[in-house]
């Protein structure tokens, strides 16, 4: 059950000009100077960031967007390509069915659209594995449409400043859908200009941890501080890695991504020296995956999981990427 919003007086229409003013100018002066924000970006060099980014830190994203850019610069190039390149090229991203979702999405743009990426909404929402975030965001930032994008750091910057909350609702809620649709500009450049600068101040000033209240272009309207700073009412969930399931995968999963033929399975549970191998070109990931000591059962539920999402296969007797 959503937690319902606090209630809280709303910016009026006479105050939303003076905050889209300051968010306006300070984005202008403090944004990072991302490959996905030149304006030679194309709207596939859009879609590509935007998924990436949904889990992803921005530096860790970088690198593998700008390879993914060079290496497929049309969707039809990387729809051209087995999905298990796709799966390979995603590198150390985690959650590597993005992956598989881009690859289909890029077939439905080469098959569906011509090979150009959609600009409206709606047909952005119906590509694989893209959702009201991405759809929006994509028409917002590829095409300059006035769509209502939210992200976990708009949620955060709307939750503090306009509602007076340390947090966002645990889950998105229709209010907060509502409240992020009141204060969009009018004017479809200046939304989208606001949709990136509030996202830009989530991400960069208005953090999770530790705000910088200081440095921040709208603090002397903020409802958080004038309230005195009060405390979130939920502790947010961590993500655990060391020792779960995920920690597993994404340690076979890099196995695969170097192995050039089917991996034999037996060499996920034992030491290729013990097995009498000699593993070629995977010998350092196979060592990574063993220091972590993984009960048989978890390396089993591991395999098993990737097979079922696709993420690899059976082939030869052995467990290799996607064809
Ligand atoms: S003043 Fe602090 S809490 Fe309020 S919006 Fe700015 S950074 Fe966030």
């Amino acid at each position: 059950m959503p937690e319902p919003l606090p209630a809280a007086p709303l910016p009026g229409a006479a105050e939303l000009p003076a905050l889209h003013a300051a968010l306006d100018d300070w984005f202008a002066a403090n944004a990072r100077d991302l490959p996905w924000r030149a304006p030679e970006c194309t709207p596939w060099g859009v879609l590509v960031s935007e998924v990436m980014l949904q889990q992803t830190p921005v530096v860790r994203v970088l690198p593998v967007w700008e390879e993914w850019l060079r290496r497929w610069p049309e969707p039809s190039d990387l729809a051209g390509e087995p999905a298990g390149e796709a799966v390979r090229s995603w590198g150390r991203l985690g959650y590597p069915r993005r992956a598989l979702r881009l690859h289909a999405a890029a077939a439905a743009i080469r098959d569906g659209h011509g090979g150009l990426v959609p600009g409206a909404y709606a047909e952005l929402l119906e590509l694989p594995g893209v959702g009201s975030y991405t759809a929006a965001a994509v028409a917002a930032f590829a095409f300059g449409r006035r769509e209502t994008v939210v992200d976990t750091n708009i949620r955060r910057v709307h939750a503090r400043l306009v509602l007076g909350s340390a947090l966002p609702s645990q889950a998105l809620t229709a209010a907060e859908m509502r409240l992020a649709a009141s204060l969009l500009p009018a004017d479809p450049g200046a939304s989208v200009r606001w949709n990136a600068s509030v996202m830009e101040l989530g991400a960069t000033v208005c953090t999770a941890r530790a705000p910088k209240c200081g440095q921040c272009p709208v603090r002397e309207s903020c409802a958080w501080l004038a309230a005195g700073e009060p405390a979130p009412t939920y502790t947010p969930k961590g993500q655990a890695w060391h020792g779960t399931d995920r920690q597993v995968r994404g340690a076979v999963m890099a196995v695969l991504r170097l192995a050039e033929d089917p991996v034999a399975p037996e060499l996920f549970y034992r030491a290729p020296a013990d097995l009498g191998f000699e593993p070629q070109g995977i010998a350092i990931p196979l060592a990574a995956l063993h220091r972590l000591n993984a009960a048989p059962e978890q390396l089993e539920r591991a395999l098993a999981g990737l097979l079922g999402d696709g993420l690899a296969e059976l082939h030869l007797g052995g467990v290799r990427l996607p064809a």
